[in-house]
């Protein structure tokens, strides 16, 4: 043995631990140990389950979770039956939530079909009925042809849309939103998140009675926000609006519990408190400080870090990044308060002009956001398992309803919308972006190996742009990782991976 192979083994086993020996290694090529993820929403969970695909089974997965698994999809309990209270429908062409169920293993559930309306405070001005045919010929009459301009704009938006699944499936990754945006449907689609929705649709011919009586009300049931939100998010809530939505048996948030299981990730229920930064040279850890009602701090260190969870003031994730330098910057904007109410009982159909609640034919309410109102939408929902037999209830009989407000409903209120009710369950969601609080998209990569997922939202805030961001950064974190930097913010895409084929 040559002396300095000595002195290098006696240094080996003699040295205290630097950083480089506990897990700084990877500028040599070794994959990561540790990886945390902060939040077990579908984000969250989605990151892991793509983390592990990536990384392979020896990483160490993290996922810390102060709250509930699903985050913001939750269910409420009636009567010993569960209800969403959160998010509720995904559409037909959402491919990474239609990807979890099959992997998982869970059930559509059955839709049961019901009729909306459009309450202007005073009257419905919009009424589905049970003729198809008849619809289409109501609103031609009413709008012209706006309703077909509006379809063909949604249509033309989720084909382009649709291209990320491609992208992602061939390995391709963003360092930001707008990077991910552009390369979908270049600077059409960043100028969509930049104008208003109501602007946009006018320009394109919609007519402004249009807008009011039919887009405004969508936009108030799913962003309870009125026209003005960014074009791109609006049409992402007209494609919600459309038919082919589904949920899930069980309850949406079944898909983050499977998630975590199927990544095989440790769930540690703690609120994380504090990020630091371990730095030596140009290599970089996590410390994680944590704690719990059930034990007191605690910290690990990491080498990579995705934070799932929004970092605005007003949603109160209370992170604090220490020994950042420069600091990280505040994430901008705020978010957006939706309360929803799940309330068993008799709705008082005379508000609405019925005073016969056996001919009240609607199941779902929404409304115009005319000024005096003081909620969004009213509709009766259907449990999470719905059996063979299930068939819901009339309208002069007790059901479950979710009221959507900006404020949690007074008592006066319930009065009004409601002739009695056995129980009101209350939830204050900060939903959503407040949008247009803030149209700059917050950063993908706080710092080289630390990620953001939820600037997503601010393009458009859903179950699966929280799933299409996990990919992304599970993808952008392994590229940045192995340095495979050709995978990352590839230009002219399409053409690309057609040549790649
Ligand atoms: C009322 C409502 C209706 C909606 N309707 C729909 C719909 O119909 N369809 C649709 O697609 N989307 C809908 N959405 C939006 C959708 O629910 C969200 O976009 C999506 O669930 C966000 O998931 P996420 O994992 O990114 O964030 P979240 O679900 O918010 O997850 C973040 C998690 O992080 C945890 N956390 C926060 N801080 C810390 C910390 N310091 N330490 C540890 N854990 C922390 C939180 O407890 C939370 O569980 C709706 C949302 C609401 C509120």
């Amino acid at each position: 043995m040559s002396l300095c192979v000595l002195i290098a083994f006696f240094y080996l086993i003699c040295a205290p631990p630097t950083l480089a020996d506990s897990g700084f290694d990877h500028l040599d090529g070794a994959p990561p140990s540790k990886i945390a993820i902060i939040g077990a929403g579908i984000g969250g969970t989605a990151t892991a389950h793509f983390l592990r695909q990536h990384f392979g089974p020896e990483v160490a997965i993290d996922v810390f979770e102060k709250g509930v698994v699903g985050g913001r999809l939750a269910t409420v309990t009636v009567n010993n039956q569960d209800y969403e209270s959160g998010g509720s429908i995904i559409h037909s062409l959402n491919l990474h939530m239609q990807d979890f169920m099959k992997q998982l293993g869970l059930k559509y559930r059955k839709s049961i079909a019901g009729k909306t309306a459009v309450f202007n405070g005073k009257e419905f001005i919009l009424e589905e009925t049970d003729w198809y045919l008849l619809d289409l010929f109501r609103l031609w009459w009413r709008y012209g042809i706006s309703f077909i301009r509006l379809q063909m704009w949604v249509e033309e938006i989720m084909e382009k849309f649709m291209r990320i699944y491609k992208y992602q499936a061939h390995g391709y990754a963003f360092t930001s939103v707008d990077e991910l945006l552009h390369s979908l449907g270049g600077s059409g689609f960043l100028n969509m998140t930049r104008r208003s929705l109501s602007d946009y649709l006018l320009e394109l011919g919609v007519s402004q009675r249009f807008i009011d009586e039919v887009v405004a009300p969508v936009m108030w049931v799913n962003y309870g926000q009125n026209v003005s939100i960014p074009a791109f998010v609006g049409a992402v809530s007209l494609a919600g609006a459309q038919a082919n939505l589904w949920a899930v048996e069980g309850g949406n948030k079944l898909v983050a519990s499977g998630l975590l299981k199927l990544a095989k990730a440790n769930l540690i229920q703690a609120q994380v408190n504090t990020v630091s930064l371990l730095s030596n040279g140009d290599a970089h850890q996590y410390k994680l400080s944590y704690s719990s009602t059930t034990f007191n701090g605690s910290d690990d260190v990491y080498d990579i870090v995705v934070i799932a969870t929004p970092l605005q003031k007003n949603v109160k994730a209370d992170i604090s990044f220490e020994g950042f330098e420069p600091q990280l910057p505040d994430i901008p904007g705020s978010y957006h308060q939706t309360v929803a109410s799940i309330i068993h009982g008799y709705l008082n159909c005379s508000y609405f002009g019925f005073s016969d609640p056996k001919l009240f034919p609607f199941t779902s309410v929404l409304t115009t956001g005319a000024a005096d109102l003081f909620f969004n939408s009213v509709a009766s929902i259907c449990p999470v398992n719905i059996t063979a037999s299930f068939r819901r209830k009339q309208p002069h009989e007790a059901r479950v309803y979710k009221v959507f407000s900006p404020e949690p409903l007074e008592r006066n209120e319930l009065k009004t919308l409601f002739k009695s009710y056995y129980s009101v369950q209350v939830t204050e969601w900060q939903a959503y972006p407040q949008y247009g609080s803030s149209q700059e998209m917050p950063p993908m990569i706080l710092h080289d190996n630390l990620y953001y997922l939820n600037g997503i939202e601010w393009a458009a805030s859903a179950m699966e742009m929280s799933s299409v961001a996990a990919k992304n950064i599970a993808l952008l974190a392994y590229h940045r990782w192995t340095r495979q930097l050709e995978m990352i913010d590839q230009k002219d895409l399409m053409h690309k991976i057609k040549m790649e084929l």
